[in-house]
């Protein structure tokens, strides 16, 4: 048996399922969870330099020297950034403390 997802609405872990559609007891909602997955298609479609497909949560290298807009810094090609964020933009991928281009990255 699957794991009960949290309410979408109010995070509530005290959800059943009633056949058809899960149910909140605690701020009454209810859902149809095929509905929720199908909403992902509006995920971002960000790939790296190879055309892989990135996902959040990826960990990603960077294929060449990069400097920073703004500060002497540079970062070095094969630096690894972990845990990254897919973003809406021309920067499209948030590495944490900065943001870059997938095409400048490839799948760790
Ligand atoms: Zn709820």
């Amino acid at each position: 048996m699957d794991q009960m997802p949290n309410c979408p609405k109010c995070q509530s872990e005290y959800v059943y399922h009633d056949s058809i559609n899960f149910v909140c007891p605690d701020c009454g909602n209810e859902w149809d969870n095929n509905e929720i997955q199908e909403s992902d298609e509006d995920q971002l479609i960000v790939k790296d330099s190879n055309g892989n497909l990135l996902v959040d949560g990826d960990d990603v290298l960077l294929i060449k020297d990069l400097k920073l807009k703004g500060s002497s810094e540079v970062l070095k090609k094969g630096k690894k950034f972990k845990n990254i964020r897919l973003v809406n933009g021309d920067h499209n991928v948030d590495c944490g403390k900065i943001m870059l281009k997938s095409e400048f990255l490839k799948k760790a």
